[in-house]
This record gives C-alpha cells, structure tokens and sequence, in this order.
C-alpha cells in the first residue's frame, strides 16, 4: 500500500471542506491510496449544473483537478477552457453515482475514460510554470496533450487543454462518437 503522504493530506483540505461525506457518496480521502504502478489519469464526465468534464491527473498522492466544461479534443486546433479545481482523493479516480442535489457539484458523474499518464519532465515545476506537457494512455484519449495556464478569473486559475500533434490526433468528436466508458 502506498501511504497518503501528509502533504497529500494538506491538499485535500479544500475538497473536504466543499463536502458533507454524511450526504454525499464521495471519498472521503481518508483511507490510504490503493498501489499502483503507473500514475492514473481519469476523465469523468459530470452532469452538474452545467455538464462538464473533470480531468484528473495523479501527482504525488492526490489528483490534481481542471473542469472542462467542453470536454477533451483530439484535435490540436480545439483549446479546450480548464478551470483548475481543488486537489482530489485518488479513490476519486474509481468514483461513479449520483451526487444528491443541493450538494456541492450535485448530479451524475460518470468515468468517461481513465487510464495512466506520464509527464515530459518535472510535473511539479511545470505545473507551477502553467505549462505541463504529458501523455496520455487512457482508452479515448492516447498520446500527447497540453495544459496551459492563462489569467486567473475571480481567484480560479483559467487553464487550456489541448492535444499535441501526434498520430493520435484526429478530426473525430470523441465527445458525441464515445460518449460512454
Ligand atoms: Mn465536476
């Protein structure tokens, strides 16, 4: 088993904070994170307020979070608006229901695709720059893609993700063609 560093901890004060776990049937993030080899990587699609994508990347005990609202492309040309959210648990890359309403991010969330990914470099430093270049081996989406950061907007970092060119880029509307797991 893989320990929950503390400073994983630290970081999931802000997803706490946001939920009632006696209401919600979110992780918690109090248990210690199942092993895994690789570093996981999830998408899960979220029919909240607003349907969205949640893009998750896993770092150093938590998964570092975006919101897209329109999802993923496989085109290089589609800038895809991410809003960076707070780190979440790493039992959250498994999670999948119905989020009660009235709770925070209320409705359905769905994992649209998951798989593992690796950073080109030091994940940590390029995050801190605004511009983290990583693959992808998930099952919809494989090969690289980009995350850069732009201004902030009311205190929440304004970030866009888009694919690399690569032989995995293509025309196709994943979104619509693949819109299950
Ligand atoms: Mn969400």
């Amino acid at each position: 088993m893989k320990k929950t560093t503390s400073r994983a901890k630290r970081n999931l004060a802000r997803y706490r904070a946001k939920r009632d776990f006696a209401r919600t049937p979110e992780p918690s993030g109090s248990s210690a994170a199942a092993a895994h080899g690789a570093l996981q990587y999830v998408v899960q699609k979220h029919d909240a307020t607003r349907l969205h994508y949640d893009f998750r990347l896993e770092h150093d005990g938590v998964l570092w979070s975006w919101a897209v609202p329109k999802g993923p492309s496989l085109s290089p040309g589609d800038r895809r608006l991410a809003m960076r959210t707070e780190d979440h648990p790493l039992a959250y890359a498994e999670f999948e229901g119905v989020i009660p309403e009235g709770e925070y991010g209320g409705g359905q969330v769905l994992v649209w695709d998951h798989g593992t990914w690796q950073a080109e470099g030091d994940a940590s430093a390029q995050l801190r720059r605004g511009k983290l270049s990583f693959s992808l081996h998930g099952e919809k989406l494989r090969g690289r893609f980009h995350l850069v950061r732009g201004r902030a907007e009311r205190g929440r970092e304004r970030w866009l993700l888009f694919k690399g060119n690569d032989q995995w880029a293509a025309d196709e509307e994943v979104l619509t063609t693949q819109p299950e797991r």
